[in-house]
């Protein structure tokens, strides 16, 4: 019998069936190409298992479950003592815990605290762009976790006693003494209401006492409160300084955080971001005083990575919605997908989703071989800002287009892409906002200026034989050097990740899509819609039986 509509009306269809149990890495050839043209192909049957379990209708429900339901803050109780937690949705918790046991928090690491071998950064970045697809909040926690070891390595002492709580599969939701839970996980508190970018101006002061600091000032952004311990900039007698803020101090007494409220945000509503006042707060020096911000640079090297990550992942999931539909839905007699039209705009997203999970992967291989490699290790420092300035702007864009390709239906939150798109333009913000990534890259060249230029040199070299690589490269090192180069940024490390994506492309995917990349990004400037990218009826088959397959 024929499902019915409302009222007994008879289901006229024409609508797509849900975009659930899809197999996340079976079901896209560029990750697969990402993954084995980077050194991961050995993982491709734990990542197909990953892509099942992530991609069921049942992990669809909770993500919509987790975020309808956000975090509710409970500063006090009900005779006004400071209860300082967060309450959060089963469903948050069910991600968290799923994440946790993959590794996401922890996979890149060894035991030490030294860097796991690749290929740990390219096959936990596939999991996690995977991950990003269904639920992208709880990934805040996740991502901090497994990038707060880069910024404790400068305490070896502390991270020895962390490293088992850290390296745990198992998540632990109790509010406890990190020593006594059977997993961990860690946050970063560097934002404070007079300056964000600008951490110098910070006024959190840390003074020292018999046993660590006491820390007392404000953070305006503190995010998943409810972590274990967190890094925190303050300014400590020799200058700004990273220290490590547990929630219990050493005698097992509740450290004084005083959340103040949680913030009212566009997106992101699974996880909570606070704002935190620090009370004489216990904390542990980490790194030497005055190196602050280069002690916990480097966590956040590897966050921005995640956020670029993360942002391939979700515009990912609005093009296989909007391709799906798009493949079930008929006007005027043809699937939408065959109007030539949306087939253009459908190619042209395609290959834009497809250059951005090359270039996140081709960036993670950069970390996996960095330890061992100069010029890896040179190629993470400058393309880290470069990929997330370039990934996480195009995001808010490409969803914008994705949702249109589904009609009235991609406004409607039962479609997911509402979600997407208000989760899309904090990647662009947090962790160094477009500005200050362009800015990064300014200070890489300028410090590093020979190791940049053999990065710049290496990309022009690996994209030598496709249409604009030559120029593009000219037009890079021409800017970035200029005496005006802080005004032409945004125009040249835009150009930079164009370039690395072309390479990208070139080493790990179809040599048609990187020719047709090259020939319609870098050959001649994209327009600001998708659709209008020069592409073949050829090419945008190929492309579009790539980027999910029709049967
Ligand atoms: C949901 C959410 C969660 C967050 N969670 C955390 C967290 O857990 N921990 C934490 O520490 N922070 C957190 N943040 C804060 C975030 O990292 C900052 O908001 C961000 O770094 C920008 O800082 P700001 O807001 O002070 O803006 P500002 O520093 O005032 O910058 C404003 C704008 O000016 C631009 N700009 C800055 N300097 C220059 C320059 N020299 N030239 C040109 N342009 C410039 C920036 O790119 C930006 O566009 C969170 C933010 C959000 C939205």
């Amino acid at each position: 019998m024929a499902a019915q509509w409302r009222s007994g009306e008879p289901d006229t269809a024409n609508q797509s069936p849900p975009f659930v149990d899809v197999d996340l890495y079976a079901s896209d050839r560029p990750l697969q190409s990402a993954v084995a043209g980077n050194g991961a192909g050995g993982e491709a049957a734990a990542l197909a298992a990953f892509g099942k379990h992530w991609g069921s209708a049942e992990m669809f429900d909770l993500a919509r479950q987790a975020n309808e339901n956000p975090p509710i803050l409970r500063a006090f109780d009900g005779k006004g003592f400071r209860r300082d937690i967060v309450e959060f949705h089963p469903a948050y918790h069910r991600f968290m815990a799923d994440s946790v046991a993959a590794g996401l928090a922890a996979s890149t690491w060894r035991d030490d605290a030294t860097p796991a071998p690749a290929p740990a950064q390219v096959a936990r970045a596939a999991r996690f762009y995977m991950a990003a697809q269904i639920e992208t909040g709880h990934l805040c926690p996740i991502t901090m976790t497994r990038a707060a070891v880069a910024a404790l390595a400068a305490a070896p002492a502390l991270v020895a006693g962390l490293m088992s709580k850290i390296m745990s599969r198992a998540y632990d939701e109790r509010l406890r003494p990190w020593w006594e839970k059977r997993g961990i996980t860690l946050g970063m508190g560097m934002t404070e209401r007079q300056g964000g970018t600008d951490v110098r101006t910070n006024t959190t002061r840390a003074e020292p006492a018999s046993e660590g600091y006491v820390v007392t000032g404000q953070k305006w952004f503190m995010s998943a409160p409810m972590c274990d311990g967190f890094l925190v900039l303050a300014q400590a007698p020799g200058g700004l300084t990273c220290f490590f803020m547990p929630r219990f101090r050493p005698d097992g007494s509740v450290n004084a955080l005083h959340f103040q409220r949680l913030k009212d945000k566009l997106g992101n509503r699974s996880n909570a971001s606070s704002e935190v006042a620090f009370d004489e707060a216990f904390a542990v020096r980490v790194g030497e005083e005055g190196r602050g911000v280069r002690t916990i640079i480097n966590m956040v090297q590897l966050t921005r990575l995640d956020c670029a990550i993360a942002s391939a992942g979700i515009m990912r999931m609005a093009l296989a919605q909007a391709l799906h539909h798009a493949r079930h839905r008929t006007v005027f007699q043809k699937h939408l997908s065959d109007q030539p039209m949306m087939r253009a705009v459908l190619a042209d997203m395609a290959l834009e989703a497809e250059a951005a999970v090359a270039l996140v992967m081709r960036l993670a291989r950069a970390f996996d071989l960095a330890a061992g490699d100069a010029r890896e290790a040179a190629r993470a420092r400058l393309l880290t800002p470069a990929v997330k300035y370039w990934v996480c702007k195009t995001a808010p864009l490409f969803i914008d287009e994705a949702m249109e390709c589904l009609g009235g239906n991609g406004y409607v939150e039962e479609s997911v892409l509402p979600r997407l798109y208000r989760e899309a333009p904090v990647n662009a913000i947090w962790e160094g906002s477009g500005n200050v990534m362009c800015l990064d890259v300014l200070r890489a060249v300028s410090h590093e200026g020979e190791a940049a230029r053999a990065v710049l040199g290496a990309l022009a070299a690996e994209a030598a034989d496709l249409p604009g690589a030559r120029e593009t490269a000219d037009f890079i090192a021409g800017a970035l050097s200029a005496a005006d180069a802080e005004a032409q940024a945004r125009s040249a490390v835009g150009c930079l990740a164009l370039l690395a994506a072309a390479a990208a492309l070139r080493h790990c995917s179809a040599p048609q899509v990187a020719e047709l990349f090259a020939r319609t990004r870098l050959a001649v400037r994209h327009g600001a819609m998708y659709g209008t990218a020069d592409i073949a009826p050829n090419d945008a088959g190929l492309l579009l039986e790539r980027a999910l397959p029709s049967v």
